[in-house]
């Protein structure tokens, strides 16, 4: 997309804002030899950290020393700590087969910082997004600080329903009606849904955002939480050509969500209005925790990365498989389920005459179990008699005997 198209998108918020001056000197302040009176940085010689060692599982001991370290305790860029931008290159090419261009990349504290910018550059009060029913309410949350019109798509073990996509924005173009703004989507592992985008569906859904002209927010924290030995296929981004697929990656489900990383990559007009975000919000995400990312990849590999990632797939393939079996085993047979191939949930649907938010008020600190009422994941008020169940912390005997106060959960409901 050319950058008018993008520019003229935008809301009114985020129209016309200028860089920050200092921010925009940055980069000269690192050419030997300069001498520099610019930037209220605080002098790193009164950092009291001299060195940080980072001690694996493994035994691998990764030290960075202290003028690397003083640089990641200093101020640092608002896209990126330098050596977690060439990191997270060559993470994303060899995860994605994408080589993210200069400027089209941004690093961001988790990928829900890039659900709320996406949100912020976006959205007006009259503008609407397209989301599954359900969804991750996180989504819902920071699009709804913005906007409130959600248009649901039913969800199923493809993953959204592109046809019934395709159908809606058809009508809303006869009937000369504002099409939506955004079309969200979480391709792996879908959080509640535990289903994937299927490829003929990803196909499809670029093929209907290039007609209607919408961009899409692919939101892929799941992408690498794999319980089969399944590959994820290509990326929206990857099979983007017109810059409409602004992918939000994260490292809170592979690495560890208290270091708040994630990424958001794609157009880099799209990527300058985040950068420009971000010098408003937080001027960049900490760069002490990009260095322990990127020090990370570098010392592992992206192969090495991917492995360690694919060997803590073991736990959650484990208890997926622990639950799926309890469940077939346990609940009552018209409780339906897909089975997950990819990220940390179960969605259940039950009988309509479960009300789950009322079954886990009313039972859930008797029977002592916990699991999310649907109606967390809806944009609509629905899913009332749907629940979400994670399986990602909990140990094997407990699996079973959760699902089985669950089952007993149901049949209480059952009697009332
Ligand atoms: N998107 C989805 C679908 C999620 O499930 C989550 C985390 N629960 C996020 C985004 C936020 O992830 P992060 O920790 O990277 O901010």
């Amino acid at each position: 997309m050319n950058s008018s198209k993008i520019e003229s998108r935008l809301a009114l918020r985020a129209r016309g804002k200028a860089p920050s001056p200092i921010r925009e000197i940055f980069p000269l302040m690192s050419i030997p030899g300069m001498i520099s009176f610019g930037g209220g940085y605080p002098n790193p010689d009164t950092f009291p950290f001299t060195r940080m060692k980072l001690c694996l599982r493994d035994g691998t001991e990764l030290e960075t020393d202290t003028p690397h370290l003083k640089k990641a305790l200093q101020y640092g860029p608002s896209d990126s700590f330098l050596h977690a931008r060439e990191q997270i290159t060559r993470w994303h090419e060899h995860k994605d087969g994408v080589m993210p261009a200069e400027g089209s990349l941004v690093v961001l504290n988790g990928a829900q910082e890039g659900l709320f910018i996406a949100a912020y550059l976006f959205l007006e009060e009259s503008d609407s997004v397209v989301v599954s029913e359900p969804t991750y309410p996180g989504a819902l949350s920071a699009f709804g600080s913005f906007c409130r019109n959600f248009v649901a798509i039913p969800l199923d073990e493809y993953g959204m329903d592109t046809d019934a996509l395709e159908s809606v924005l058809e009508n809303t173009k006869r009937d000369r009606k504002r099409l939506p703004k955004l079309i969200y989507t979480i391709p792996n592992g879908h959080n509640p849904g535990g289903v994937a985008l299927s490829e003929e569906r990803k196909e499809h859904l670029i093929r209907i955002a290039e007609e209607f002209d919408i961009l899409i927010v692919e939101d892929d924290p799941y992408q690498l939480v794999r319980l089969d030995d399944s590959s994820p296929g290509r990326t929206l981004q990857a099979m983007d050509h017109e810059g409409r697929v602004i992918r939000l990656d994260s490292f809170s489900k592979v690495l560890s969500p208290g270091l708040r990383l994630g990424y958001a990559s794609g157009d880099p007009v799209i990527m300058r209005h985040f950068l420009l975000f971000k010098q408003s919000a937080n001027l960049h995400t900490s760069s002490l925790t990009q260095q322990m990312l990127a020090a990370h990849i570098e010392a592992s590999e992206p192969e090495g990365f991917m492995s360690q990632i694919r060997e803590s797939c073991r736990l959650y393939r484990s208890n997926r498989n622990s639950m799926v079996h309890a469940a077939n085993e346990l609940l009552p047979g018209s409780v339906e389920f897909d089975i997950p191939s990819e990220g940390l949930f179960i969605w259940f649907r039950l009988p309509s005459f479960c009300n789950a938010a009322n079954m886990i008020k009313r039972y859930s600190r008797d029977l002592k179990v916990i699991l999310v009422p649907g109606p967390a994941f809806s944009s609509t008020g629905g899913c009332t008699s749907c629940m979400r169940a994670s399986y990602s912390m909990v140990r094997d005997d407990e699996i079973r005997e959760g699902i089985n106060r669950f089952a007993e959960m149901i049949r209480r409901e059952e009697r009332v």
